[in-house]
């Protein structure tokens, strides 16, 4: 592939973890092609834009984004423009109809194409949105020294009614487990200590494995037997397939950390119906029993859904049940708002804007109040924080993870990538502060 030099790239992600890690490894392409990196948009040649689609607003944000690129691109037509992820797997058919700017055009599983693109005298736009490859088998530029992604599937079998990835990244694919394990060795040797596992539905991970059939416990337990691995996380798995050998792997292997993220949506059982989630509150419940009977200490966390159609007062008095009930260390709380190519964008009995507010209003209270409830279990003991650098507010200041996955603000002397032990003195329903336990370095 032809080298291009002096030539400067610049991308920009939206969306989920699995795009940061798709973007992680377009710039790993474009270095090995010889590109730099530009700071600036207006600085580079090439123009990338990751994108979501996972709501609407999402796409409007894009959209704006997307105008500067035409009016560089208008400065200097010698610009070459590429939108890649779920939004242009979405709208594949009339992307360059839309925006006749853009060169190149790539679903999730085509980044290894926008090479070819590039290495091309190609004069006419491109797009290439097979749901071939993973995105997993190019280089990487890790943003986290001492972190890494790793995407061990693609896809989503499931149909949650308002959710238009199985549309944008195809049915469950799953990666050889051996390619994975030597990729996570070769993570280790390059300085990584915390690996998360990424996956639209990461715990149904294997299924499609055929002879080589692995199940997600028996590949956390692979990944755990990597010398250097010190912590491993995962996300983001599915109620349904959270068994007990996964709950078991984070009682019984060292490196799998004590944070579970299961993803209520909403604790409505006519609600999750409509939403095609394949499990009610009770069998909800019962994963997250079983989760506090191997694993007490575990950090939960969730997903929830405010205001979907047909959401009574009802509906909701039930998640705010659950939420109560089970006491999560945190949520990822969502309006519900339509998709377009979404089933449950066609459902009547949309809540009005106003309604869904004053109940997104009343769900962060609780989900807050619970989660400072929770956190005070940590007030008094000495946590192992895996250092990620100084706090915003003041440098002097560290800030890093527990295994619990809870953020610590802490003073201390530690380096970016350390693990050491923090004795924590006071938590609010974000963050756990407290001191560096000097002598406490774990080499
Ligand atoms: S499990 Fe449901 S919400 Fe998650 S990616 Fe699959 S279809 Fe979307």
């Amino acid at each position: 592939m032809a080298l291009v030099e002096h030539k400067r790239y610049h991308v920009t992600t939206f969306g989920c973890q699995m795009n940061v890690h798709d973007s992680e490894r377009m710039k790993g392409m474009l270095e090995s092609l010889g590109y730099a990196q530009a700071d600036e948009r207006a600085d580079a040649d090439l123009i990338l834009f990751n994108t979501c689609s996972i709501r609407e607003a999402a796409d409007n944000r894009f959209i704006a984004h997307l105008g500067e690129a035409k009016r560089l691109k208008s400065e200097d037509p010698e610009r070459v423009i590429g939108v890649g992820g779920c939004w242009a797997q979405s709208v594949k058919d009339e992307v360059f109809e839309r925006f006749p700017f853009v060169d190149v055009a790539f679903g999730p599983g085509q980044i290894a194409r926008l090479a070819e693109f590039l290495a091309s005298d190609s004069l006419s736009a491109q797009g290439y949105f097979e749901f071939e490859d993973f995105s997993g088998h190019l280089p990487m530029k890790r943003e986290r020294e001492f972190q890494a992604w790793l995407q061990i599937s693609q896809g989503c079998n499931c149909r949650c009614s308002y959710c238009i990835v199985p549309s944008t990244r195809g049915r469950e694919r799953s990666r050889d487990p051996a390619e994975l394990v030597a990729e996570v060795e070769a993570l280790v040797a390059d300085g990584v200590r915390e690996v998360t596992l990424l996956g639209q539905n990461v715990n149904s991970y294997g299924r499609d494995l055929g002879a080589s059939r692995t199940t997600f416990a028996e590949l956390l337990a692979l990944i755990d037997g990597v010398d250097g691995v010190e912590r491993l996380r995962y996300t983001s798995p599915h109620p349904k397939d959270m068994r007990e050998d996964v709950v078991r792997a984070h009682a019984e292997l060292a490196a799998v950390c004590e944070h579970i993220h299961l993803p209520l949506q909403s604790g409505s059982g006519s609600v999750l119906k409509a939403m095609r989630r394949t499990y009610n509150r009770e069998r909800y419940l019962d994963r997250v029993a079983l989760i506090r009977e191997h694993v007490p200490d575990c950090a939960l966390t969730t997903d929830i859904i405010v205001g979907f159609p047909g959401e009574t007062e009802e509906d909701f008095a039930q998640t705010l049940e659950v939420v109560d009930d089970v006491g999560y260390d945190g949520a990822f709380t969502f309006l519900f708002s339509p998709r377009r190519g979404t089933e449950a964008a066609e459902l009547g009995d949309q809540v009005p804007h106003a309604v869904k507010r004053e109940r997104m209003a009343r769900l962060v209270e609780l989900v807050q109040r619970r989660a400072r409830e929770r956190a005070q279990r940590f007030v008094g003991r000495t946590m192992e924080v895996l250092v990620e650098g100084g706090t915003r507010r003041d440098p002097g200041q560290l800030r890093g993870r527990t295994r619990h996955n809870k953020a610590v603000n802490f003073e201390g002397t530690a380096s970016v990538g350390e693990l050491v032990e923090v004795e924590i003195e006071s938590a609010t329903s974000q963050t756990l502060t407290g001191h560096e336990r000097l002598l406490s370095r774990v080499p």
